[in-house]
């Protein structure tokens, strides 16, 4: 294995949550979670990510409140693209993932985005916010921040986000016709967008929108293990854990972060 690392940065903002709060405290939750005794640290294909020459937390961003923090998050991407580390950002809500991305898109202008949630987040605007947690993907794909953006898990589509599905070229893998296999495919760089909402509510309770009918978490490890191309960065966004029962859905979301930093480890 070469000596890639892989940097894992808190971005604890909450905001711009249409329904509830609480996101914002997910981030060190999480870490502690992939910390805990109950399990080793080894992703399932063997690759020991308890070293932090391997896996390293680098804390929780300092941000202040309101628009601004879409600069300062737009910004700190930037920094760690352009100095070529592989980041996976814990949210927050997922409205960090227009400034993640845009400040990723400097280093990376032909990025792809794989997109795992229950909603389309296509969203013009919510409550008149456009950078609303519901907006994010009609702000990239606005500003043509990605060459392809492809939405996995979805089940809640609206007349108006499909229209804008159809206005942005964005590809759509419903839930209505999901299977985890064959492989999604993407030429270039690629950046995983992960909603945990994309789970069943069965699997992953301590999210703020409770969407039935999503993936197991089975199917879900399958999709990040068996997609194709060069993961330059994810997020992992949405986990509340105000809502969650026992940290489950804390471990659910380590568990997709050791899958995540494998893969991206394992790669030439
Ligand atoms: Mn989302
Ligand atoms: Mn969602």
């Amino acid at each position: 294995m070469s000596s890639k690392s892989i940097e894992v940065y808190g971005v604890p903002w909450d905001e711009k949550s249409s329904f509830m709060r609480g996101c914002r405290d997910a981030p060190h939750k999480i870490w502690d979670a992939f910390n805990c005794e109950s399990a080793n640290r080894c992703s399932e294909s063997g690759i020991n990510l308890a070293k932090s020459e391997v896996l390293r937390f680098q804390g929780s961003m300092t941000l202040t409140s309101g628009n601004a923090v879409l600069t300062e998050i737009e910004t700190a991407a930037a920094e760690i693209a352009a100095g070529g580390r592989l980041p996976i950002f814990l949210g927050g809500d997922h409205a960090i993932t227009y400034p993640l991305v845009k400040g990723l898109h400097r280093t990376y202008p032909d990025l792809n985005i794989l997109h795992l949630d229950a909603h389309p987040d296509l969203y013009d605007e919510i409550h008149g916010d456009r950078f609303s947690h519901g907006c994010p993907m009609a702000r990239i794909m606005e500003e043509k921040l990605a060459t392809r953006l492809v939405s996995v898990g979805i089940r809640t589509m609206t007349p108006h986000q499909r229209s804008q599905a159809d206005r942005f070229g964005v590809e759509i893998v419903d839930m209505i016709s999901f299977v985890s296999k064959p492989p999604l495919i993407f030429e270039g760089p690629l950046y995983v967008s992960l909603d945990l909402d994309v789970l069943d509510r069965a699997f992953a309770p301590g999210i703020s929108h409770h969407e039935p009918g999503g993936m197991t978490t089975r199917e879900l490890i399958r999709v990040i293990q068996n997609v194709q191309g060069a993961l330059v960065g994810a997020d992992i966004v949405e986990y509340n854990p105000y809502r969650d029962i026992q940290n489950m859905t804390a471990m659910v979301a380590a568990k997709l972060m050791k899958e995540l930093a494998a893969k991206m480890l394992a790669q030439p």
